[in-house]
């Protein structure tokens, strides 16, 4: 099988290393939507992208972003071209499947103290039992101040976890269904033992009172604030190189904060463009897109606006031509082929690890349903830019037919008007908490988007 690999030979290999590390970087700091937007900034500062809202005009050439909620990014390189001509649009998304705290999440049981949650995104729970596990959110508190919280990652952090039954006693959950073995309401965080040294012989939970007592003085949180906090278990673990020979990446969050990366890249990494640049980082992919800061939200409408109004092209049929006139890489993962489960794709349209760049014509389940299915006449320009530019890619489907299946954000961009195509990187493991990608497919990706920003027209 020939894949990208064989373009990186005799000393090439290191630009496909090089790269990783950056990604893997930026993914053992990106535990929540909230981590990844703070270090897009962080990246995107560095390279020249001025918060908008300390612009006030902008001209060609200008580097700028818009933040949303601090829960999402849109970032643009103004392009030489009028706006009205329309922009060449990358997206993906940063949240990713985990377990959320509830509102009222500490109790006590039997002298363990215990924090309740709430999954996030489709799982299979029985992976993120028994596992190191970290507590990464904010809590914003009556007096308008935030605490960040990031507990579980450092080293001499202490980690988290939830409890898996021992096979010893597992004749009855072993009978169960996968879906079954463990339930959604038992996915309770164990997070501490000892009773809070008291006097008061009435004090009852003494364990619960020592966490709240320890949350009060290590954060100044207390037990009422996590009414107004967003606080997730994550896997408590750094990316690290996977395989023998360093090949692949195994990490948490791959979906979609490869593809948030290698957009984010290519954006931050194009100086003069003809037509205007611009990189959508949302939140909410995992659950629907809803919100105000999911792609449905009219924030990406509103962004349009802010930047024709600053670039002095403002006027509503404006604001229309140019979303009509766009082209957009709504990038997400894709299921890559795995020799352990062969049944559930159909070979010929199957991503296949280390060939480079998927595009999904579409996406959906029985038959095609809640799918983007982008245009033959789009689908053409963009093989025409990816050979020009020497970019390895594949077409995919997610499984064979009626095997199951997913969506994306692409469908809300065409909603607008605008060509949209799904793309993205394969990976193995899916939503579990270790997710594993090819380094090559990583740049290649990277490669691609630089090639659909240059040169999409
Ligand atoms: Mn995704
Ligand atoms: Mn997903």
């Amino acid at each position: 099988m020939k894949t990208a690999w064989d373009k990186y030979k005799n000393g090439k290999l290191s630009e496909v290393m090089d790269f990783a590390e950056g990604y893997k970087e930026f993914l053992s700091n990106s535990k929540t939507e909230r981590e990844a937007t703070k270090q897009a900034i962080a990246l995107a500062e560095a390279k020249g992208f001025k918060n908008a809202e300390e612009v006030t005009s902008l001209k060609a050439g200008d580097k700028v972003y818009f933040n949303n909620r601090d829960k999402g990014l849109c970032l643009f390189v103004v392009g030489e071209r009028p706006l009205v001509e329309g922009m060449n649009i990358l997206g993906a998304h940063i949240d990713s499947p985990r377990l959320d705290l509830k509102q009222h999440p500490l109790y006590e049981d039997n002298g363990l103290a215990l924090l309740d949650t709430h999954y996030y995104g489709g799982i299979k729970t029985y992976q993120w039992v028994a596992r190191p596990m970290a507590l990464h959110g904010v809590v914003a508190k009556k007096d308008g101040t935030k605490v960040d919280i990031n507990i579980g990652d450092d080293e001499n952090d202490p980690v988290i976890g939830i409890s898996d039954l021992l096979i010893h006693l597992a004749k009855d959950q072993m009978k169960k269904t996968a879906s079954e073995v463990v339930e959604g309401e038992d996915l309770n965080v164990l997070v501490g033992s000892i009773p809070l040294d008291s006097e008061d012989e009435e004090k009852k939970d003494l364990v619960k009172e020592n966490i709240k007592k320890l949350l009060l003085e290590k954060y100044g949180i207390e037990e009422d604030d996590f009414v107004s906090a967003e606080i997730e278990v994550v896997p408590a673990e750094k990316a690290r190189d996977y395989g023998l020979d360093r090949s692949l990446v195994m990490g948490y969050g791959h979906d979609d904060r490869i593809c948030a990366y290698t957009s984010l890249k290519a954006i931050l990494d194009v100086d003069k463009v003809d037509r205007t640049a611009c990189c959508i980082l949302v939140d909410k992919e995992e659950v629907g897109s809803q919100g105000s800061t999911g792609m449905q939200s009219r924030f990406f409408e509103n962004v349009i606006a802010e930047l024709l109004e600053k670039c002095g092209q403002y006027s509503e049929l404006t604001l229309r031509r140019l979303l009509s006139n766009s082209y957009m890489l709504s990038s997400d993962v894709s299921a890559g082929f795995d020799p352990n489960y062969p049944g559930v794709n159909e070979a010929k349209n199957t991503a296949y690890m280390g060939k480079g760049i998927v595009f999904n014509k579409y996406t959906g389940s029985r038959g095609k349903s809640g799918c983007n299915d982008a245009n033959p006449e789009f689908i053409a320009k963009l093989r025409k830019v990816m050979d020009d530019n020497d970019v390895t890619w594949q077409t995919a489907e997610l499984g064979k037919v009626n095997q199951g299946g997913g969506g994306t954000i692409a469908y809300i961009l065409a909603n607008l008007d605008m060509e949209v195509i799904d793309a993205g990187i394969a990976v193995q493991n899916m939503h579990a908490p270790s997710e594993v990608a090819s380094k090559v497919d990583i740049y290649e990706a990277y490669r691609a988007y630089m090639a659909f920003i240059k040169d999409i027209a």
